[in-house]
């Protein structure tokens, strides 16, 4: 079974992201960048079915600047057989991503294809659910459990996926091909080894140019300003119930 994963390059969890002077996006110059935490996720979980001996290939991708390498290159170190870079200066909006995703899915035929349920810089969870709109293959969001029927490359006809919906738990079976995006609970990502890191060095990275692709990536959305969250007031201490309730019902909550 060949596995596709979309790993996306975002600003590290850990930083404090700040807008840019004029508003028009979030600064992301000299910031700490890593892979989206889903997505690491989804990456552990392919090396898993591999360990398994389910899965028999994986391939990350990602789609953006030349410095998505850095990337793809935790991607290797954490599993992945190769990596493609669809490789464009643009800005890349979830729709742009998903046409390029299909036209990856073209090629490679993969039978399972893995996202993030969500980038963690826009928080669009939108990428998976386009892809399978656009590819016709089944789609299973926010998996916390995904069970390859049969279990072996040859025979795996179907996937049971698990997703966690309000108030309890879902239980899907989809025909693979499918589109699947990662939750939390899925799995806890291994760590990268610097052996691994430096194995990764020796894996091929392909770069195709999105210009090439004849994809159209244009963005449908425009931003139109980007603000940091209102700074909170410093709290007050009440000497008392009435004067709590004085403060609840005159002061202005942000
Ligand atoms: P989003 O719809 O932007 O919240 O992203 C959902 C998932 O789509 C991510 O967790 C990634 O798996 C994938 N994805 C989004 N953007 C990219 C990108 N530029 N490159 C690779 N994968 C991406």
């Amino acid at each position: 079974m060949k596995i596709l994963v979309a790993v996306k390059r975002v600003v590290d969890y850990n930083v404090r992201v700040r807008v840019k002077p004029d508003h028009t996006a979030v600064d992301t110059a000299n910031v700490k960048m890593s892979m989206n935490p889903f997505d690491e996720i989804a990456m552990e979980e392919a090396v898993r079915l591999r360990e398994k001996s389910i899965a028999t290939e994986i391939i990350a991708v990602s789609c953006g600047s030349l410095q998505c390498q850095d990337t793809l290159r935790t991607a290797l170190a954490l599993g992945a057989d190769r990596a493609i870079l669809l490789e464009s200066d643009e800005e890349l909006q979830p729709l742009a991503v998903a046409k390029l995703l299909n036209f990856l899915i073209a090629r490679e035929q993969p039978d399972l294809i893995l996202l993030g349920k969500q980038a963690i810089d826009d928080d669009c969870n939108q990428t998976g659910q386009m892809l399978s709109a656009l590819t016709g293959l089944p789609q299973a969001t926010f998996a916390s459990r995904i069970d390859i029927a049969g279990g072996t490359a040859t025979i795996a006809t179907t996937a049971n996926v698990v997703r966690e919906i309000d108030g309890g738990q879902e239980t899907l079976c989809v025909t693979l091909p499918s589109i699947i995006t990662a939750d939390l609970r899925l799995n806890e990502p291994r760590y990268v080894t610097l052996p691994n890191m430096m194995r990764a060095r020796k894996k091929p990275i392909e770069i195709l140019r999105v210009a090439d692709l004849g994809v159209d990536v244009r963005p449908h959305m425009k931003t139109l300003k980007v603000t940091e969250p209102p700074v909170r007031r410093a709290g007050i201490t009440v000497p008392d119930v009435a004067a709590l309730i004085d403060q609840l019902k005159t002061r202005q909550v942000i």
